[in-house]
């Protein structure tokens, strides 16, 4: 992408980006930084707290021993990092909160990717339920336990806003503040919105290079999809008789690049019509960062090729059944005996027991999981 950083790399900020001065700051006031921003600082947070180490041991769709290649959450968040910051700065945003939002998207993943966190989901029911953008932001204002003087990072407004990506309105209006939007329809910062859409471009495509390194899918089917037969065309007249992994990494990064180039431009034309200046105008404009008519359509189609092709994919699904049953019975076992968690979360768990555990759980690595389903559960695991 260095077309786009040639064209921005020294320009100012827009008008309606978030700057120092105009965020909401800091639930618990401290000096300022010296030697970097604020939102350098909220980066320099997360990279050091205990939950993103543990990203590196968490299932992105592929269950982490199955192989040393496939994407993890923590490299799966780097790659949204970096697409967030190419794209915050084409578009004059603030990168270094499009940095930490997507470093921080993913804390409060359970382990196993979807299926843990909608198995935990189900535990939860009549416990007022587990939604991982809820437990990320949990995980920044409570769980981290790194400072004398506060629970959690202690981050910028802006940052914990752009983390609480969805949330429910009944969960929304007990959160305060932060939760206001979701009650009053309002929109996040536009840095936040970069990131929401870098996440998605960062797992269709490295779903497709894990998928294809799997051997779950292949070049043939893949060819049906318009996206991807189209940057395989461009990659192949450039590169006559291109054939492998070079093929495949030459037509996945024009894919990022098409995806990447169409929401800069559309974004931007959207930000023109609808007369932002201000960052107050963007909490009250419709959503702005989005793709062009013609790129969402094409990414509907490669979205619904990898949800029946690779996520429902016989070998997928199996792990998933497993995965599944491990933080069932998990959890079942931790209600039955509450002696059984770490004297830390047991104390935790005199304020209520089923939250206790589900911060516990959804705080484990996969392996880790694994290991405790062993010991509370006995044998059985996949
Ligand atoms: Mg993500």
């Amino acid at each position: 992408m260095c077309e786009i950083f040639r064209e921005n790399i020294m320009e100012p900020l827009a008008a309606h980006a978030v700057t120092e001065v105009v965020s909401r700051g800091r639930r618990h006031a401290e000096p300022a930084p010296r030697g970097r921003g604020q939102f350098q600082r909220d980066r320099d947070r997360i990279i050091h707290s205990t939950a993103f180490r543990r990203l590196e041991y968490k299932t992105q769709v592929f269950i982490n021993h199955e192989g040393d290649l496939f994407r993890t959450r923590l490299t799966h968040s780097l790659e949204v990092a970096q697409l967030s910051r190419s794209m915050a700065r084409a578009l004059r945003l603030n990168e270094d909160l499009a940095e930490a939002v997507a470093l921080a998207h993913d804390l409060g993943h359970t382990p196993f990717g979807h299926a843990g966190q909608d198995v935990l989901d189900d535990c939860m029911k009549a416990h007022g339920g587990f939604e991982h953008n809820l437990q990320s932001l949990r995980i920044v204002d409570l769980l981290e336990e790194r400072y004398a003087g506060f629970d959690g990072l202690n981050l910028m407004y802006e940052t914990r806003e752009g983390i609480l990506k969805h949330c429910s309105p009944a969960n929304a209006r007990l959160l305060g503040e932060i939760g206001r939007r979701f009650i009053d329809g309002a929109r996040p910062s536009l840095e936040a919105q970069i990131v929401n859409l870098a996440d998605e471009i960062a797992y269709n495509n490295h779903d497709v290079d894990d998928g294809l390194r799997s051997e779950l899918i292949t070049l043939e089917q893949l060819d049906t999809v318009a996206i991807f037969a189209q940057c395989r065309r461009e990659a192949e007249a450039q590169w006559p008789g291109l054939e492998g992994r070079r093929l495949i990494h030459e037509t996945i990064r024009r894919m990022i690049n098409a995806m990447a180039l169409d929401l800069i431009a559309a974004t931007r034309a959207n930000i023109a019509s609808a007369g932002v200046e201000t960052l107050d105008d963007v909490h009250r404009a419709p959503v702005l960062a989005a793709y062009s008519e013609d790129l969402s359509l094409k990414l509907r189609e490669l979205k619904a090729f990898l949800r029946d092709k690779l996520y429902r994919h016989e070998q997928v699904l199996q792990t998933i059944n497993g995965a599944r049953r491990i933080v069932a019975e998990l959890f079942a076992a931790y209600m039955a005996e509450p002696g059984q968690l770490p004297p830390r979360h047991q104390a935790r768990a005199a304020d209520g027991k089923p939250r206790a555990i589900a911060d516990y759980i959804a705080g484990m690595t996969d392996r880790y999981a694994e290991k405790e389903h062993r010991r509370l559960c006995g044998a059985g695991g996949f």
